[in-house]
């Protein structure tokens, strides 16, 4: 039987984290959370929380980190993710984040702190491209042949642009990446537990960096 893993996973939106945590979740066996994922499905039902979140998403900014820590702090006590782990995607993203959560997993602690390097001009276009399922969250990549409406192969759901992927936006939310979220790394490389993976690569052999990636850290840990 495969081993379980507690694993975080940064990077810059576009560096294909979404797709990364979807493979490493199969493998390992353990629910992808992604904050974002939460908070889009918040934003579906219409909840007071999904009411507020939406105002900040589409402006490309950060919701607080109390609601998030509260959010993530429920998720994790939830029996998958005792019982096998998680990979976090889209949280920690700032520094009190990080030690909210240092406090969370003290009982059984993170694994691995992967940050997904790609470069900025890399996921800029990348992001430009970027289509999302709204119902599964399937990722596609638009070249401008595709007959629209656009169909998710995976479940038939809409195949959309995300609100937050408009030009603005997106230089937004990567100007705070570099700001509240970068700092997060030099966090974690102080504490040991940080491994650093470049994400410009095919996805098959990106996602094998990453599993390597999995293993040493275990190892060390
Ligand atoms: P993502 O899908 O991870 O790019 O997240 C989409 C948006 O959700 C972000 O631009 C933020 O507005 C919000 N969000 C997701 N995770 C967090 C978090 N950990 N802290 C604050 N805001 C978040």
């Amino acid at each position: 039987m495969i081993p379980g893993a507690r694993l975080i996973l940064l990077g810059r939106q576009g560096a294909g984290k979404g797709t990364q945590c979807v493979r490493l979740s199969r493998h390992f066996v353990v629910p992808h959370i992604s904050t974002g994922d939460m908070l889009r499905a918040a934003v579906r039902e219409g909840t007071e929380l999904g009411v507020m979140a939406k105002r900040v998403m589409d402006e490309g900014g950060l919701v607080g980190d109390e609601i998030m820590v509260g959010l993530v702090r429920e998720r994790l006590s939830q029996p998958d993710a005792v019982g096998r782990g998680y990979i976090l995607d889209g949280f920690p993203r700032t520094v009190p984040q990080a030690m909210a959560l240092d406090d969370i997993s003290a009982d059984r602690p993170i694994d691995v702190v992967i940050d997904l390097d790609v470069p900025r001009d890399m996921v800029l276009s990348r992001l430009s491209a970027r289509r999302v399922c709204r119902d599964c969250g399937t990722n596609y990549v638009a070249t401008g042949a595709e007959t629209l409406p656009w169909i998710c192969e995976v479940c038939g759901g809409d195949v959309m642009q995300r609100d937050d992927d408009t030009p603005e936006a997106i230089t937004h939310r990567l100007d705070l990446y570099e700001e509240q979220t970068e700092p997060l790394i030099e966090y974690y490389r102080l504490q040991g537990r940080l491994a650093v993976i470049d994400g410009v690569a095919p996805p098959n052999e990106v996602f094998k960096r990453l599993t390597l990636a999995v293993e040493s850290g275990r190892r060390a840990g």
